[in-house]
């Protein structure tokens, strides 16, 4: 089985960034791909001889009326929808945000596997960064830097433990 991993996230907290990581050195994009999503990003990952498809959801920007919280409830569920498995990236540095806590609870409430990522904390202590996100009520934070790559083999582990 080659699961699906959607990655998703307010703006910013670095999910593009994670994608680029998990997607290196291969032929990144299958944007042409038929059937897939046109908003979405979607790349091969490998972890030593597992494969699996990444989705970038690209964001939650601008939306006309309805505003942000709505867009990112609506763009969240639909990526879980196609997700085997939902990676949810927080900021470490900034903590929980009204905004995550939105995606937190659309998440809770599927029956996809999630892992929560703490991203931008290189060079902190893993157990410090990660000791706040547990509120969010999503089982163990792993602690990651997406720029730096460190912890992201520890959390793609973690995801394709599921599998
Ligand atoms: P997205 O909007 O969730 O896709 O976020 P991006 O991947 O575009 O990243 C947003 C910003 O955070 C950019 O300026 C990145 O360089 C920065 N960023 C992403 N990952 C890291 C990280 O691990 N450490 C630090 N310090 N900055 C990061
Ligand atoms: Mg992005």
């Amino acid at each position: 089985m080659k699961p699906t991993v959607v990655l998703v996230g307010r703006p910013n907290v670095g999910k593009s960034t994670l994608f680029n990581r998990l997607t290196k050195t291969r032929d990144a994009l299958v944007a042409d791909l038929p059937g897939l999503t046109r908003d979405r990003h979607y790349g091969h990952g490998r972890v030593g001889s597992r494969p699996y498809l990444v989705v970038d959801t690209g964001g939650f920007e601008p939306v006309v009326d309805e505003g942000i919280m709505f867009e990112m409830a609506r763009q969240t569920l639909q990526a879980i929808d196609e997700a085997d498995a939902v990676v949810f990236i927080v900021d470490g540095r900034v903590g929980i945000t009204p905004q995550d806590k939105i995606i937190a609870n659309r998440l809770r409430q599927s029956d996809r596997p999630v892992c929560v990522a703490v991203n931008k904390v290189e060079g902190m202590n893993e157990n410090v960064v990660t000791a706040d996100f547990h509120e969010l009520g999503l089982g163990e934070p792993v602690a990651i830097s997406a720029a730096h790559g460190e912890g992201v083999r520890h959390l793609i582990n973690d995801v394709l433990a599921h599998f």
